[in-house]
């Protein structure tokens, strides 16, 4: 089956009980035995729950992996991919990652003896001379956050497996719809399911696809043992916004890019990122690797941090709040919200200016949201 028909019939359904349609919410924590050391392949919900069982399984056949897992966020389930490792291993990460990941990297891992190298994944060379004698993940985001860098999935999973090395791979942005990371032999993909796969604002949940049965075994071990799983109503939420994600996204995807030209040719604009875009430095690699350029756009403003505070001020549409993903249109300032947690030399160093915009370009008619930038990019 092909994603779209994926989405909506992976897993059990219907239900096996009564032949519900809609996946019912399994709201319990325990399942009863029928015999001593007999049940129907349910004993606790933080070790399985059939609920989230339907979303895991939807979720690894979309992305074309071995096994699904869904977490209670995004960061628990790079927290739970992390902790494949142990103390005294290393990690090569892309250098403009979520603030979270970098977060978690920086300040959690590395007080607990994993290092991390943070560097642009663009050279395969550069990325050899990285690898250590304890190196044991690369783990990278395509198109990145905030700045839309494209990585060449192809080319990391290639250098890694030549290295022994795991890789893991952010595709929160892209979503399954427009790349697919596994068929270029990536490891693990870790998804922050509040965004594009839930798509309504109203969850925050995270989802791990594995390969190979040693990864499923060792992921399963994890989530029990850390407890770090996703709720049964969250689960049921997320798997009624995956039924239209394939939809939802290409029109996401449409008016994005109908947004960068709109700002491309604006004179209140200097830079403009977005993958879609001939001048993107990486256009071409995202053209051979996704389907879809996704509905994120990031761009800078002739008059730098002043220009871009009088605009986040003068904005109605667009929603002044962090995330993404949602029907709604968004607007946020990473220097000051989803990046805040970067220090401000790795921030700059990484590109991400006082001054940058980024946009998570929502569903609403086109020429609302082209009529909201322009009367906010207006001068005084
Ligand atoms: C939001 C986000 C995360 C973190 O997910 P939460 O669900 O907020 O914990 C990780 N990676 C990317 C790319 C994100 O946008």
């Amino acid at each position: 089956m092909e994603i779209e028909s994926l989405s909506i019939h992976a897993g059990e359904r219907p239900d096996p009980a009564y032949g519900a349609v809609g996946t019912p919410i399994y709201q319990t924590s325990t399942f009863a035995f029928y015999d001593v050391g007999k049940n129907r392949g349910y004993d606790y919900s933080r070790t399985a729950n059939p609920t989230r069982k339907i979303l895991e399984e939807t979720i690894a056949k979309l992305e074309g992996g071995k096994a699904g897992f869904c977490f209670a966020t995004g960061m628990a389930a790079e927290t739970t991919v992390l902790h494949l490792l142990k103390a005294g291993d290393h990690v090569i990460s892309g250098d403009d990652v979520y603030g979270g990941t970098f977060r978690l990297l920086e300040n959690v891992m590395r007080p607990l003896g994993v290092e991390t190298t943070f560097m642009r994944l663009n050279d395969r060379r550069k990325i050899e001379a990285a690898i250590r004698p304890n190196t044991r993940m690369v783990w990278l985001e395509t198109p990145s956050n905030p700045l839309l860098n494209i990585t060449d999935v192809e080319m990391v999973a290639d250098v890694a497996k030549k290295h022994r090395l795991l890789t893991a791979i952010d595709n929160t942005f892209a979503s399954p719809v427009f790349l697919r990371p596994i068929d270029y032999g990536i490891d693990l993909v870790v998804h922050s399911t509040t965004k594009y796969l839930n798509g309504h604002c109203d969850v925050v949940g995270g989802a791990v696809v594995t390969t190979t049965d040693e990864l499923t075994e060792r992921v399963q071990f994890l989530l029990n043992a850390m407890g770090t799983c996703a709720s049964p109503f969250d689960c049921w939420l997320v798997l009624r916004g995956i039924e239209t994600l394939s939809l939802r996204v290409k029109q996401h995807a449409q008016n994005a890019a109908a947004v960068a030209d709109f700002l491309g040719s604006h004179p209140a604009v200097s830079r403009v990122y977005y993958p879609g875009l001939k001048s993107h430095p990486g256009h071409d690699i995202a053209r051979r690797q996704m389907k879809g350029f996704g509905g994120m756009v990031a761009f800078e403003l002739k008059g730098g941090t002043e220009a871009a505070y009088a605009f986040l001020k003068k904005v109605k549409l667009f929603l002044l709040a962090e995330s993404l993903g949602g029907a709604a249109s968004l607007v946020a300032h990473p220097a000051t919200m989803t990046h805040a947690s970067m220090p401000r030399e790795h921030r700059e160093k990484a590109g991400i200016t006082e001054g940058l915009v980024r946009l998570s370009v929502g569903l609403e008619n086109i020429n609302d949201i082209i009529a909201d930038l322009r009367q906010a990019l207006e001068p005084g």
